[in-house]
């Protein structure tokens, strides 16, 4: 897609926008700048829709915020590019009522005011860590029920002062109405606290007493707004250790927090629409290329040219970072993949061994929220984790659909529930694997079902029989329950969120999915239809030997390739990384399971296509998290700029047509003996998907594909895509607000049941769509 051709992006502003000459400015802006659309106001917020090139919206999103009235506040700041709906001329439209369900705003960064009110020494907020206002400030962590009342949040149990109840009934104080209002008289105050729950000190010097231990390298956790972080030195690469050894955690990158955008521009590349979400309201973790190495510990991100980055959000956080002036790792308190903690007590027990001190408070947290995390790509952003300032906003979807609660997929998860044309997804929950975990996830469907008033006749789950998420549908009674093809869900969401219909290709590339032919798909090419999908295409498929085991050890995928590939001659390929990261007795095993069948399962995952050709390239034999080889992949196509790419195969096939790589994994062997770089192999290995993206479209014919999966979180192959598709004549469509990862599955068994409706009969109690 060009970016001179013409595109409607869709914005949507939460906040005290409304009665503030929004609209006026919105009109002034987009005529200047040539754009045709509308603005309208209504309940939920301020709608705009603007159409231009790309450039010109990017000017547009990024001057709405720097040059808004000053009056004005934004509390939340969505957009999404969607078809041009081919307008004349910009104008104002008259107001509506808009949804009627209640919105819960996400919890929102600490506004600029209330930052200077906390650093003044002449004001009674000075250094007090809970500091808030009408437009800044805890909501979504604090509510417990609607409407969102003092009485209804967890400051209930904090009487406000005379000062601080004077500002709450004023209609001209900036505190008219915040619910969270508080001071160091009356509001939640700090303690730290040792490793056995002994208080230490409180308020203030706990606060500097918390701050120099991280300075000495200890690691601290800190209550901040939906849960504990711990927060470690980012330059102290023993302390670094330490956390990843206590927390269990081999690899997997850190965040960091940084004390400004000025010293995270010292480490990282800061593009304008980085740091707009840098400084957004939403204040997520930032995916930024790595500037420097020097003073951050190696261990953080070993061999990772990116840095997760994100900005202090909370007054806590302010005041902490601004006492170190040195960026910090912030990571979720939680061991390895359980929730993050929220209680006080409950980090004690399940975090002893983790933290040395505790800094604490006593503002209860209503519900956890982990950091969310945006990349962008191909010139717009792309959630990648939706939770804080994010979530619980809605997806708008193109019209109503039945209400439904979706439960989501295994990894990743998070729910849905629609109401109307809105569907509320819920913050991201986690992976599935472990008690806490699954603790966490029928807390959010209690609490959602309340929030919202909730009586779906329906629930949606994966089709995957063994999904601990299918597991808890299936055991519902009195409601009728849909199963959804994974990658089928996928699809749809990505369409849903983009508000397009069939007919569509979507192409859904992930690590794994339930087939409903009860093989592994995960390389999948669905024509989307008004009836549902048919499996156009799909990669070849290939053995994994040991099934689950072969996830996390990309050199059994690359066993399994290699003898699909050559046969039982892989002596004769000589010297191979893949090879000599097994003992002879190891690689007998599983060539023999291979050979005879055993345990394992045929898939056609380009995800584990990915691991294959790292373990070849010597890259990764074992993988320390989910998706490091694929990532280590994909960041040596940084190093190289090629177009070529390497032959393969569409072949017809009983079960659709399907991909052959093996004259790609030939091509690549024979580079490799030819002292070819890792880069160029790379490089070219992604040119090759992206090329068998295009053929297969071509083969299909529909305008329209859709990318979604966890490979579509990889930067080079979404942009490439992005741009062969659009090059070739076709219309590409990618995640922007809801993740390509199983985190927007939710939505997409949404769309699915929505689709379904018209074909159950009724009474049915369960349905499938695959
Ligand atoms: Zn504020
Ligand atoms: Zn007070
Ligand atoms: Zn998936």
């Amino acid at each position: 897609m060009g970016s001179s051709q013409i595109q409607r992006v869709r914005i949507v502003i939460r906040g005290a926008v409304q009665g503030v000459g929004f609209r006026p400015f919105i009109f002034r802006l987009a005529d200047e700048l040539r754009l045709k659309g509308w603005v309208i106001n209504n309940t939920q917020g301020v709608f705009i829709e603007a159409e231009g090139s790309l450039d010109v919206l990017q000017t547009f999103l990024l001057r709405i915020e720097r040059e808004k009235p000053a009056i004005s506040f934004i509390q939340s700041f969505e957009h999404s590019y969607l078809d041009p709906a081919g307008y004349n001329n910009f104008e104002i439209r008259e107001s509506t009522d808009g949804a009627k369900t209640a919105l819960i705003l996400p919890d929102i960064a600490t506004c600029s005011d209330c930052r200077q009110e906390i650093f003044d020494s002449a004001n009674r907020r000075y250094r007090y860590p809970f500091t808030n206002c009408t437009n800044c400030g805890p909501r979504f962590t604090i509510i417990e029920a609607l409407p969102y009342d003092r009485p209804r949040t967890s400051m209930r149990m904090f009487d406000m002062c005379p000062e601080c109840a004077e500002e709450y009934h004023n209609p001209r104080d900036r505190r008219f109405h915040a619910q969270p209002n508080a001071c160091p008289q009356c509001g939640p105050h700090l303690e730290l606290w040792d490793a056995t729950g002994t208080v230490a000190c409180k308020n203030d010097e706990a606060l500097l007493r918390a701050a120099a231990a991280v300075r000495d390298g200890l690691i601290v956790a800190v209550k901040g707004l939906g849960g504990f972080h711990l927060l470690v030195d980012a330059g102290n690469e023993p302390a670094v250790r330490r956390l990843r050894s206590r927390k269990r955690r081999e690899e997997k990158p850190f965040a960091l927090m940084f004390p400004s955008l000025a010293t995270a521009t010292e480490f990282a590349q800061v593009e304008p629409l980085e740091e707009r979400l840098l400084l957004s309201p939403e204040s997520p973790i930032v995916l930024l290329r790595r500037r420097a190495c020097e003073g951050l510990a190696e261990s953080i991100a070993p061999g990772n040219p990116f840095l997760g980055v994100m900005l202090p959000y909370t007054p806590l956080h302010h005041l902490l970072l601004q006492e170190l002036r040195f960026p910090v790792i912030a990571t979720s308190g939680n061991v390895s993949d359980e929730p993050i903690c929220t209680h006080e007590q409950e980090a004690l027990l399940r975090l002893q061994d983790i933290a040395d001190l505790f800094l604490v408070h006593n503002r209860p947290i209503v519900r956890h929220m982990d950091d969310s995390v945006v990349r962008v790509m191909a010139g717009r952003e792309i959630v990648l984790r939706r939770a804080r300032g994010f979530a619980p906003l809605p997806v708008l979807l193109r019209e109503a659909a039945p209400d439904v609660i979706a439960v989501g997929a295994h990894q990743k998860n998070a729910i849905a529930a629609s109401v109307g044309e809105q569907v509320f997804i819920s913050q991201h929950v986690g992976d599935l694997e472990t008690v806490p975990a699954y603790g966490a996830f029928e807390q959010v469907l209690a609490d959602f079902a309340e929030l919202y008033e909730l009586h779906p006749a329906v629930l949606a789950c994966d089709l995957h029989p063994d999904y601990f998420s299918s597991q808890y549908a299936r055991k519902q009674r009195e409601v009728k329950v849909v199963a959804v093809q994974h990658h089928y869900a996928h699809v749809l969401s990505c369409m849903a969120e983009n508000q397009i219909d069939p007919p569509a290709l979507g192409i859904a590339w992930d690590g794994s999915g339930y087939g409903p032919d009860e093989t592994v798909w995960g390389g999948e090419f669905l024509r989307i239809t008004a009836e549902g999908f048919e499996r156009f295409a799909h990669l070849r498929t290939f053995r994994l030997p040991g099934g689950e085991k072969a996830v996390k050890e990309p050199r059994r995928v690359a066993l399994s390739i290699l003898r699909e590939t050559f046969g039982d001659k892989l002596t004769e390929l000589g010297k191979l990384p893949t090879l000599a990261a097994f003992s002879g007795d190891e690689r007998r095993l599983l060539e023999e399971m291979l050979e005879r069948e055993i345990r394992s399962p045929r898939t056609s995952s380009a995800g584990r296509l990915f691991d294959a050709v790292a373990s070849i390239l010597g890259l990764r034999q074992v993988c320390r998290f989910e998706g490091q080889a694929a990532m280590e992949l994909e960041f040596l196509t940084h190093e190289v700029a090629t177009d070529e790419s390497y032959a393969f195969e569409l072949l017809d096939g009983s079960d659709g047509n399907s991909l052959d790589w093996v004259p790609m994994i030939r091509a690549i062997m024979t580079e490799i003996r030819d002292g070819f770089c890792a880069g160029v192999v790379a490089a070219k290995f992604h040119n090759t998907l992206v090329e068998m993206m295009v053929r297969v479209a071509k083969e299909c014919g529909d305008e329209r594909v859709v990318l979604s999966g966890g490979c579509f979180q990889n930067r080079y192959l979404t942009e490439r895509a992005v741009m062969q598709l659009g090059n070739q004549g076709f219309r590409p469509y990618w995640h922007q607000r809801v993740p390509p990862n199983d985190g927007g599955i939710a939505l997409g068994q949404v769309a699915a049941v929505s689709r379904a409706r018209s074909k159950s009969k009724p009474g049915e109690r369960q349905t499938v769509c695959a």
